[in-house]
């Protein structure tokens, strides 16, 4: 229902009907609407209309209380025009209001229906010409809501510039202050404030609370925001600074590094093939991430094919007189050793290229065969390598794991190639003898296919796929036993057997290379340390038990080491090695000089066996105790040894009549055959005439002559046929002070291989047959003993009467 305004001077004073607002607060000049619902308030608005449609508009201090009395209500009201009522469908009345003036309650009339209030107006004065105190306060007051209305988000442009073009400084108080968020004590504060220069300063204090608190709150906000756009930024920049990082990290390493790898290509003569098998896996190597694990196997194998020695070589000479010299400087004695590798040399020279066979430097440990190997690298200026085949099972070793194994590597041969860098080096394949092959592959056919001369120069490693060329290679092998070399392999070396030393060559390379070698390790040069003849003799005879010098050498290293302890500390400036030190230095005496019986024994004998270490003394004891004719054969021994042991026996048993035994003896007792040293595995045929003595002499009783020994196969009939090892053997039995040695006449060839001392000092006997040995190595006399199960008086007699066997002549 709209209303029609008709406007009337307002009364100074006046009673009106009262309107409580909650929550609210009209200003004077201010039109708004509000929805009334409260009976009372229905009335009095109701009231209005009956009048002039003017009303008290009174704010309640508290906006909770329902029915609001005197006290309840602030004291300054508004009055205002009613301008508009409406009723609303759920009974509540909206009005729409204009604030005429403000209004001091004087009087409080009430009705029961109604609120009636008598109010005195204070309409604002100085309306068109305001102070210029008043002008100065509007435009701070102007300037400050502009703060604010920047600051807050809540008012816009267009209010603004309303408010301020309202040049009334009244009724601009009041419209700023309505556009404010003021609780309504401070609302009212403003209302009360008649007087309109107090009304602007005080809203000037308002308003520059209001602008403070705006300020800190857009602060508070804005330092949330920062720290909120901090971390995010934070985040968001390290993420891209990772995927930066890896994309340049990973762009710049691999750049460098396939360029680098270009390079080192350029730069390097490769056979075609292979140069253009690196470009290609560098282009692959290129396209993988740099991290991946297909890239590490790629790089090896390029580092690989780049690292081995396809084209450079050695400038070789071959220099006979020059090799003749190394050989001689460094290598003490071995002169057909010397002569056989000169021979050697010079047909390298003459065909120029590794054709015929390879040596096979074959002997003991400590004989000189690695340091000869490097004598003749060095004599021939190549450089040398050395590759150890022992306990090499698996053909993938001599020949590489295909690449697609993890950890995939080239074989020894390529690893030994790369680390000489030339592909003309001197390659020592040491013991070669010592492959194994099993159910992993056949490591020595791989080695066939290295040492072939038809076939090495296309060598093929599986994982380097690419034919490596060994033809310039110059091969040695070395084994300390011949017989376990694979046949085929065998029988593309042309051996050089080494045997062992005698004391008096050990003596002089140690005095002239192994000794002078260790003082110069240790410091020792000058007079500073002596070494007299005796001492090295000492070590050799009682301290070392072996055919080459390895041993020696370490006492020797040990000894000067002892000494360089003693004068670093200053204790003495110089040392003579006396025995008494020696003993000091490496404890009491390892082993007697002669190993040899003291006494002649009965079912003792002296044999000598050949071992991977050279020769060796090899005693055999038999002995006989009353039983039914069984044989043991203790001291683990190997099959063929056990056989000789039979077939030693067999013999005795068809010579029976002749040794003046009783025929039926093996049904009256047992033999016993023992080899000591039983930790050691002992085979092969050499011990049968041994044996068949030590059975022989302790059947008949006759003792066994303590220095002599013996070596032989015997067979059934009692034939002795030859054995291998005879310089090595003869060298023990020398060693071990044996001044008699039975051989097989087979063997006699074999002497002028035995060195000059050892000839001169001990008697060789070579013999055809067991009856030869047995008169030689047993005594003639039996003594009777009556604990031996076959003496009885009647054989003993017996033994004198009958015609004795017949020897053979003796070689003196
Ligand atoms: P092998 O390879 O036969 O086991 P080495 O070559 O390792 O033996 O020799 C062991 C040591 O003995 C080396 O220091 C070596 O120089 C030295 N040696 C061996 N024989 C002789 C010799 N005839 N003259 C000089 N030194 C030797």
């Amino acid at each position: 229902m709209a209303l029609e305004e008709e406007r009337k001077p307002l009364e100074q004073q006046g009673t009106y009907p009262l309107l409580p607002l909650r929550g609210l607060l009209v200003y004077p000049s201010m039109v708004l609407h509000f929805d009334v619902g409260r009976p009372k308030s229905v009335k009095a608005l109701e009231q209005a209309m009956v009048d002039d449609h003017l009303i008290v508009l009174a704010s309640q201090e508290d906006g909770q209380v329902d029915e609001p009395q005197k006290d309840d209500l602030y004291q300054v009201g508004t009055l205002a025009r009613v301008k508009q009522m409406m009723k609303l469908p759920n009974g509540t009345i909206r009005v729409l209001v204009e604030g005429l003036s403000r209004a001091q309650i004087i009087d409080f009339v009430e009705d029961e229906e109604l609120f009636r209030v008598n109010v005195t107006l204070h309409e604002d004065e100085g309306d068109l010409s305001p102070t210029a105190e008043m002008q100065a306060a509007m435009r701070s007051v102007a300037q400050q809501f502009e703060q604010y209305v920047k600051l807050s988000r809540k008012l816009d442009q267009e209010t603004y510039a309303a408010v301020v073009d309202i040049d009334h400084p009244g009724r601009f108080a009041d419209m700023v202050a309505s556009h404010l968020p003021l609780k309504i004590r401070e609302k009212q504060d403003i209302l009360e404030a008649f007087d309109v220069q107090h009304r602007l300063e005080r809203l000037l204090q308002i308003l520059s609370d209001e602008r403070e608190v705006l300020e800190l709150e857009r602060q508070i906000h804005q330092r949330v925001r920062k720290q909120m756009e901090k971390t995010q930024k934070e985040y968001y920049l390290r993420e891209q600074m990772k995927a930066i990082q890896r994309e340049l990290g990973d762009k710049e390493g691999r750049t460098s590094e396939i360029e680098e790898l270009r390079a080192k290509l350029d730069e390097k003569q490769l056979p075609p093939e292979v140069h253009e098998k690196v470009e290609k896996e560098i282009s692959r190597l290129e396209r993988i991430p740099s991290a991946s694990a297909e890239g590490t196997v790629v790089r090896t194998y390029i580092d690989w094919l780049l690292a081995l020695p396809w084209t450079e070589r050695a400038d070789s000479v071959v220099d006979l007189a020059r090799a003749e010299r190394v050989l001689n400087e460094e290598h003490y004695g071995l002169e057909k050793i010397k002569d056989r590798i000169l021979e050697f040399i010079a047909v390298q020279k003459l065909v120029n290229k590794q054709s015929g066979p390879i040596i096979c430097l074959a002997g003991p440990p400590g004989v000189g065969k690695t340091s000869l190997a490097r004598s003749i690298a060095t004599s021939l200026k190549r450089p040398f390598v050395r590759v150890s085949l022992g306990g090499v099972r698996d053909d993938a070793e001599i020949r590489g794991h295909r690449r697609t194994y993890i950890g995939a590597m080239p074989g020894r041969i390529l690893q030994g190639m790369k680390q000489a860098g030339v592909k003309n080096p001197v390659f020592l394949l040491d013991e070669i003898d010592k492959m194994a092959s099993d159910f992993r592959g056949d490591p020595a056919a791989a080695m066939l296919e290295v040492l072939d001369p038809e076939q090495n120069n296309t060598f093929s490693d599986h994982y380097v796929e690419i034919p490596f060329d060994l033809s310039d290679v110059m091969f040695i092998t070395t084994a300390n036993n011949l017989y376990q070399i694979p046949g085929p392999l065998r029988d593309r070396m042309e051996v050089i057997q080494l045997a062992g030393y005698t004391e008096d060559e050990k003596l002089h390379i140690a005095k002239l290379h192994l000794l002078p070698k260790q003082r110069e390790a240790h410091a020792l040069k000058g007079d500073k340390l002596r070494v007299s003849d005796d001492i090295l003799l000492e070590l050799i005879r009682h301290y070392t038990r072996e055919a080459g010098v390895r041993q020696l050498n370490r006492l020797i290293a040990t000894i000067c080491r002892k000494c360089a302890r003693i004068i670093a500390a200053g204790e003495q400036k110089r040392i003579t090695v006396t025995i008494a030190m020696v003993h000091d230095f490496l404890g009491p005496r390892k082993f007697e000089y002669g190993r040899a019986q003291e006494q002649d024994e009965v079912g003792v004998v002296a044999g000598l066996a050949w071992t991977e270490m050279g020769g060796d003394l090899l005693t055999v004891e038999v002995s006989v105790v009353p039983g039914n004719g069984k044989v043991k054969l203790t001291g683990q021994l190997g099959d063929v040894m056990k056989e000789s042991a039979q077939t030693a026996l067999s013999y005795i048993r068809s010579r029976a009549t002749q040794l003046h035994i009783p025929a039926n003896f093996h049904e009256k007792v047992d033999i016993h055959v023992h080899v000591p040293e039983g930790a050691i595995p002992k085979d092969g045929p050499s011990a049968g005439i041994t044996m068949a003595t030590a059975i022989a002499s302790a059947l008949t009783n006759r003792p066994v002559r303590h220095d002599v020994a013996m070596t032989g196969e015997v067979t059934l009939r009692g034939r002795v046929l030859p054995i291998g090892g005879l310089k090595e053997k003869s060298l023990a039995a020398h060693r071990a002070g044996i001044r008699t040695i039975i051989i097989p006449q087979g063997n006699e060839k074999d002497l002028s291989d035995i060195p000059e001392v050892v000839r001169e000092q001990v008697q060789f006997k070579p013999v055809s047959h067991m009856d030869a040995v047995l008169d030689i190595a047993l005594g003639n006399e039996a003594t009777l003993d009556e604990r031996h199960p076959l003496h009885t008086e009647a054989w003993f007699a017996d033994l004198f009467t009958e015609d004795k066997y017949s020897g053979e002549g003796t070689h003196q």
